[in-house]
């Protein structure tokens, strides 16, 4: 990673030990709240952007135990546990755990997803649909009617007795649609 210079206009947000994660969410408000990353839940931890506290602390344990690695020139973590010291096989150990938790966790949610999927792209029940549509229907012959209404009562003239016309058509087509729709059921 390269030292890209953000423009944050905010000098506490540039000092050299703040990371790049941590001005990230200083500046974008819209990190914190922003669903988890991993799990999709709240997203609450104060120390890293987009964790919820359990995935923030299983990744805690991991990068603990990277560093533990790292810092003692050891090999990285990998699929095996074993190690020279005991606390060297302590950290990988529980970072083996961890990780399998958090790919727990990642594939739980990619399959609840799928299932949401799943569900959206459900064709929808006919009788559903033509009890919306006359409902709809309903809802714009009120409209109508009251308009017309409103227009009857209003001082007589040609450019009245158009906008009539044009409205008693419409609540025809309103009526005929909802005749139509109501043979269907
Ligand atoms: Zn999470």
């Amino acid at each position: 990673m390269g030292r890209a210079q953000l423009h944050t206009g905010n000098p506490s947000a540039s000092g050299p030990r703040a990371t790049k994660a941590s001005r990230d969410r200083f500046l974008d408000p819209r990190l914190k709240s922003s669903p988890c990353t991993w799990c999709g839940g709240k997203s609450t931890s104060k120390s890293a952007a987009r964790r919820c506290k359990r995935c923030r602390k299983l990744e805690l344990i991991i990068e603990s135990a990277s560093r533990f690695m790292s810092a003692n020139g050891l090999r990285g973590l990998d699929r095996s546990t074993a190690g020279g010291s005991g606390v060297e096989q302590k950290h990988r150990s529980e970072a083996a755990r961890a990780k399998k938790t958090v790919n727990g966790i990642k594939r739980e949610r990619l399959s609840k997803s799928a299932a949401t999927k799943a569900r959206r792209n459900v064709a929808v029940d006919p009788i559903v649909k033509i009890t919306k549509q006359i409902s709809d229907l309903q809802l714009a012959l009120t409209r109508v009617e009251r308009k017309i209404t409103d227009l009857e009562a209003s001082e007589p003239g040609t450019v009245r007795d158009r906008q009539l016309d044009v409205l008693r058509s419409r609540r025809a087509g309103f009526e005929l649609g909802i005749a139509r729709r109501r043979a269907k059921l």
